[in-house]
């Protein structure tokens, strides 16, 4: 038998396949879809995912850094690859060498992109991000058509989209958003009228995706809703994504402890009456948050088990209800279905005080992953 940690997130690659299709399915036909697999696609694997993604009918994909980018390509990856940030000036010979899409805030970075760009004998395309509201990164919706029209004198860059970022994109009837699509509507028709042309124009993540069909324009960007969560619960029930991940592990020790005994760092948490307590080999450093400790729940045997005592870094105890008999190297799920019962990644988010976004990027820690 190879070896096996017992503990792994296991990504259902189907599933992938199945919410890049009912995402694209709410998109007018001839819009691109941008699969983002950004932080290694949201820890399920930004490889495989990018490949599921693209054979399910993605045509490009999304990423924050360069190393993210070149771990794509060095995979083989050959589609259009696009940084959805302006990368470090000291990049640029990289993208041109391997072909990525950056994107350009800055008058200083599009000029060093142009000469590595003239100097590679070759032209190379990006996407001007535009500032609508968020005030993260962009160019002001105001300032950017005379950006843009500035940028078409630099040789060897060649603009091929313009983009923004919603804030409140998942608040329904939200004004923020409204302003938001008005201010970077505005953006592109002046560029229109200067006679810049704005190429594909594209604002949409995974909330607008589902939720604004007037924000989708030339290209949407799904990240969250590609693994199968929702980007809110007010995305509930609008569309059916089905969840990629599961996190499980086997248990690695049973033992009986006594009335008034303490587990764990701390012993925070004590038997009330003897009971039977489970060790499970995963930890904080796997993605399991410290402040779950003696809030969540796992799966064992079909049953709904109490997490207790703190979790650690490595580990972590359960208790075993008298219902169910339980030995070592049976299985336990965090996140995901055993019998007819079922842990969503938004519970585990809900009882951490963050969003699903947080906790699936957490696997993808140190938990190995297995793909079906
Ligand atoms: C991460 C990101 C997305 C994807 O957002 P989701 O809410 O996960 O769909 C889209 N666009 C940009 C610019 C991003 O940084």
């Amino acid at each position: 038998m190879p070896y096996e940690r017992w503990a792994c997130t296991v990504i259902d690659l189907e599933a992938v396949a199945h919410n890049v299709r009912v995402l694209k399915a709410l998109t007018r036909p001839g819009t691109l879809f941008m699969a983002v697999v950004k932080a290694d696609g949201y820890g399920h694997g930004a490889v495989r995912v990018a490949r599921a993604a693209l054979t399910a009918g993605a045509d490009r994909l999304g990423v924050a850094t360069v190393e993210e980018a070149l771990q794509l390509r060095e995979a083989g990856i050959g589609a259009p690859l696009q940084l959805m940030s302006e990368p470090p000036a000291s990049s640029v010979d990289l993208l041109l060498e391997h072909d990525l899409i950056p994107t350009v805030t800055t008058g200083a970075f599009a000029r060093a992109l142009g000469r590595s760009a003239v100097a590679h004998g070759r032209d190379i395309r990006f996407h001007l991000k535009v500032d609508s509201g968020m005030n993260r990164i962009g160019v002001r919706a105001d300032d950017a058509p005379a950006f843009a029209a500035e940028l078409t004198a630099v040789a060897g860059i060649r603009m091929e989209g313009v983009f923004t970022h919603f804030a409140t994109a998942d608040v329904p009837g939200d004004w923020d958003f409204e302003a938001q699509l008005a201010r970077f509507g505005e953006a592109i028709a002046r560029m229109r009228d200067e006679g810049v042309p704005p190429g594909i124009v594209h604002a949409s993540n995974s909330p607008a995706t589902i939720m604004h069909p007037e924000a989708h324009l030339d290209m949407v960007r799904c990240g969250i809703a590609l693994y199968g969560l929702h980007p809110a619960p007010s995305t509930y029930g609008l569309v059916d994504l089905r969840p990629a991940m599961t996190v499980s592990a086997r248990v690695t020790l049973v033992k009986r402890i006594g009335m008034g005994e303490g587990v764990s760092y701390g012993l925070t948490w004590r038997a009330a009456a003897p009971t039977t307590i489970a060790t499970l080999p995963l930890g904080y450093a796997d993605g399991v948050h410290r402040i779950l400790s003696n809030r969540m729940d796992v799966l064992i045997g079909g049953v709904r088990c109490a997490q207790v005592g703190r979790v650690c870094m490595d580990q972590f105890l359960v208790e075993i209800p008298r219902s169910i008999e339980v030995s070592e190297g049976d299985e336990a799920i965090l996140v995901g279905v055993q019998g007819d019962q079922r842990i969503e990644m938004d519970e585990l988010a809900d009882l951490a005080d963050t969003i699903n976004y947080e906790t699936a990027c957490a696997f993808g820690m140190r938990l190995p992953r297995k793909y079906r």
